[in-house]
């Protein structure tokens, strides 16, 4: 017999969109049930943000004791051991995970684990791995359902050689050579990670070049970086087939400006995108409609075409970011709980690539701004002519401000350089209380910092940044 619950929020999916939505529901005394077929936490505390973090900043320490020799301090025989670091990884998301299965009880959500299917707009089945059913009977459904990576026919994973992030953020070994498949975020930081670790890095792309879709300029800095540090960027490359070798080796057919290639490796990453989990959900129950690509339509207060079902998340698209994902179930679990004024605003969602050195953005870059008939004014500042960053020996950095010539209206920051993850924060702070680029340059700024490149290339909008000759 199906155990029967009825409930006034249910919350399909335990990662960013869905917990911070059943977090933001329970604080706003509504009564809710969460569901999550795997971990709460969802990609990114298990399998996305933080494991990748916890081992770029231990690729990071890797860096700084080749850097510590230019200031003198030589480590010998510096080893690593994968399994302290696999370990070590596995301690901070259980960590993290039990801190989110903390606060959903704090805040009175019941967390079930099983795998959620609509059966109507109002009912939802949960079968558990051991084939409990419970079917929640609820007001209101939030569908947080996340997205999963694309792959490819001629490029078949088999979760050993053929890898998506998941199996690589545990670190099954250091391949000698490793092939990165797609150079956006997800391939760029894991190309960081075993690059660090020791391994012989080619990340191919079919763009022109890798983080495209971040402001050129920065995009080329970063670019340049890369290939400096070693990792080969095979770019306006195609992969076209793969095949295991008698070695056990992964063998890439790839097509380029050089031809046809067939390249050997010991393990392959494939980072080609990801598409909402959308199906296998009973979603034809309900009449909610998705796009063409599977992403759940809805307004700017979540809802979908069906009233009581809200989605947000990665299953509905736009930039597939935790930080999206959170604001979005807060205004799903604002909106259930009567407060009509509440909107999504997808004006300023900043983002970061913790490659070394990390990449951001926040709003408009200066291609995009120039494409929607704004006449821009742009501020530049490299890290070169910063106190700190030179003490730092972090010279390879540009903070980069794009402005409306008209008004002066912060339209864009685009950063290559250490710290660019942090420093973006105060970029987005100004766009989102809508300061001036005059305005933003006005505001002292610790010395030496950083924090400093960010206040003069706002002042170098109209020509006035200090520590540089403007021209
Ligand atoms: C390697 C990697 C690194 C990343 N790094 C970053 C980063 O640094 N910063 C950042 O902002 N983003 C990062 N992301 C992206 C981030 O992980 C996602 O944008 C985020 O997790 C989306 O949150 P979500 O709640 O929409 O979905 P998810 O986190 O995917 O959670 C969805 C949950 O729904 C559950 N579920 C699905 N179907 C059902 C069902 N039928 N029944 C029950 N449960 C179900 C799943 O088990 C899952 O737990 C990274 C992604 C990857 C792959």
């Amino acid at each position: 017999m199906p155990t029967e619950i009825r409930t006034e929020v249910l919350v399909i999916g335990a990662g960013p969109g869905g917990y911070v939505a059943a977090i933001r529901a329970g604080q706003l005394k509504k009564k809710v049930v969460i569901v999550d077929k795997d971990k709460v936490g969802g990609l990114c505390l298990n399998y996305g943000c933080i494991p990748s973090k916890a081992l770029l900043y231990a690729a990071e320490l890797i860096k700084n004791f080749e850097k510590a020799k230019k200031y003198g301090i030589t480590a010998e025989n510096i080893k690593i051991d994968i399994k302290v670091l696999r370990d070590k990884k596995q301690r901070i998301v259980n960590q993290l995970v039990s801190g989110v299965d903390f606060l959903l009880k704090g805040n009175g959500a019941q967390t079930i684990i099983g795998e959620a299917k609509f059966i109507d707009a109002k009912l939802v089945e949960v079968t558990s791995s051991n084939g409990d059913i419970t079917r929640v009977t609820a007001d209101n459904v939030i569908i947080a359902t996340g997205s999963l990576p694309f792959s490819f026919p001629f490029l078949p994973l088999d979760g050993k050689k053929v890898i998506t992030s998941k199996e690589a953020l545990e670190v099954p070994f250091i391949p000698n050579e490793m092939g990165v498949v797609g150079g956006g975020y997800v391939g760029m930081e894991m190309a960081s990670i075993y690059h660090a670790l020791g391994a012989h890095i080619t990340v191919i792309e079919m763009l022109d070049m890798v983080c495209a879709n971040a402001d050129k300029q920065i995009a080329q800095l970063a670019n340049q970086r890369f290939k400096k540090d070693g990792i080969v960027l095979m770019t306006s490359t195609k992969v076209t087939g793969s095949k295991t070798l008698s070695d056990g080796k992964v063998e890439l057919s790839v097509t380029g400006p050089e031809g046809e290639k067939k390249l050997a490796f010991n393990l392959a990453m494939v980072a080609v995108g990801h598409k909402p989990i959308t199906s296998g959900i009973g979603l034809e129950k309900t009449g909610v409609k998705t796009d063409q690509r599977g992403f759940i339509q809805v307004d700017s207060q979540m809802k979908t075409n069906v009233a009581g079902i809200y989605a947000v998340g990665d299953c509905v698209g736009h930039q597939l970011l935790a930080h999206k994902a959170f604001k979005e179930g807060e205004v799903a679990a604002e909106v259930i709980a009567g407060n009509n004024e509440i909107e999504m605003d997808y004006r300023v969602i900043p983002w970061a690539v913790f490659t070394h050195p990390e990449i951001a953005g926040v709003g408009l870059t200066e291609e995009e701004a120039k494409q929607n008939g704004h006449q821009v004014k742009i501020g530049t500042f490299p890290f070169r002519a910063i106190g700190r960053a030179i003490g730092m020996d972090e010279l390879d950095g540009l903070i980069k401000v794009v402005a409306n010539q008209k008004n002066d209206e912060i339209l864009g920051v685009h950063m290559f350089g250490a710290s660019a993850g942090e420093l973006i924060a105060e970029a987005a702070v100004a766009m989102g209380f809508e300061a001036s680029a005059e305005e933003w340059g006005k505001i002292i700024h610790v010395h030496p910092t950083l924090s400093e490149a960010v206040m003069e290339a706002a002042l170098g909008v109209n020509k006035h940044s200090i520590h540089m000759v403007n021209k």
